[in-house]
């Protein structure tokens, strides 16, 4: 669809000039009253900044409930019969061994992490915000 800015530039290239002019002075009587055109594209420009704020603010939201649900995602644990046991990022895939009279370990944040993995980045994604 064709934004009103495209349609008067189509009207403005295609009209001759004769033409806009008869159009623009069958305006003259309402030159008084009502509200400018200025006005109208204030109210657009404004209407628009709002509508693109809010786009912002939901995607933003988003991807914090994304980050927040990778981050709490529980690590990937097996009891290893024949060795220690084993944590494994789902993510990444890093796995990390440990005895058992090593703590047991229930966090992601306690193993280490290949360098472009979700956990990290979502952690990233969700510094300097404040919730
Ligand atoms: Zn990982």
């Amino acid at each position: 669809m064709k934004t009103i800015i495209e349609k008067l530039k189509d009207y403005f290239e295609n009209t001759p000039e004769e033409k806009i002019q008869e159009g623009w002075d069958r305006t003259k009587e309402h030159d008084n009253h009502g509200i400018t055109v200025d006005e109208v594209e204030k109210h657009l420009t404004n209407r628009r900044n709002c509508e693109n704020q809010y786009e912002y603010v939901d995607r933003e939201k988003e991807i914090q409930e994304l980050c927040k649900q990778v981050k709490e995602t529980a690590i990937d644990f097996w009891d290893n019969p024949n060795g220690p046991y084993e944590y494994k990022c789902p993510f990444c895939n890093h796995v990390e061994r440990r005895g058992g009279d090593e703590p047991v370990l229930s966090n992601l944040s306690e193993i280490e992490h290949e360098t472009n993995c979700a956990y990290l980045i979502a952690k990233d994604l969700s510094t300097n915000i404040n919730n």
